[in-house]
């Protein structure tokens, strides 16, 4: 498994950074996004750093295919959304900030006025842990 120890989902996946994690397998790890675009927005994410989507190896993409959908799955019980979006940037100009390869999965509402370039305003730390906790309970 490569690691980049300057980045900082690296340092996620490493434990030296926190993160309110919802699910972890060999492959894969899902947290939530302490920049909310929407209440229950969510990351899924190789653990293997490769920084975008043409460098990761299949394995791992079909790692993070299944687990973007039990854990959208399980932030679907748990916040009934009217739909969710999996988005996935490649380069600055497509709204990367991170270059460790991951996937949003972002509750949204029909009036959300979300675009794809969407401002990271930091959330509220407390709720995000507590819907965590409801979002893990609802992974099957
Ligand atoms: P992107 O802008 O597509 O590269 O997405 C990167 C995402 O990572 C943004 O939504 C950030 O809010 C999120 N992010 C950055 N640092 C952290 C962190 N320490 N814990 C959780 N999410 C993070
Ligand atoms: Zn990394």
């Amino acid at each position: 498994m490569n690691a980049d120890p300057d980045c900082i989902f690296c340092r996620i996946v490493a434990g030296e950074i926190p993160s309110f994690k919802l699910l972890e397998n060999d492959r894969v790890l899902s947290f939530m996004d302490i920049n909310p675009a929407n209440e229950g927005h969510c990351l899924v994410i190789p653990k293997t750093h490769v920084p975008n989507l043409f460098e990761a190896d299949d394995e791992s993409l079909a790692a993070v295919a299944t687990a973007c959908r039990r854990v959208a799955d399980a932030v679907r019980r748990t916040l009934d959304p009217p739909g969710i979006s999996i988005a996935q940037a490649n380069g600055p100009a497509a709204g990367q900030s991170v270059l460790h390869l991951h996937f949003h999965v972002i509750p949204r509402r029909a009036d959300d006025d979300l675009l794809f370039n969407w401002e990271l305003q930091p959330g509220d730390l407390d709720a995000i842990g507590r819907l965590a906790e409801r979002i893990r309970a609802n992974l099957e």
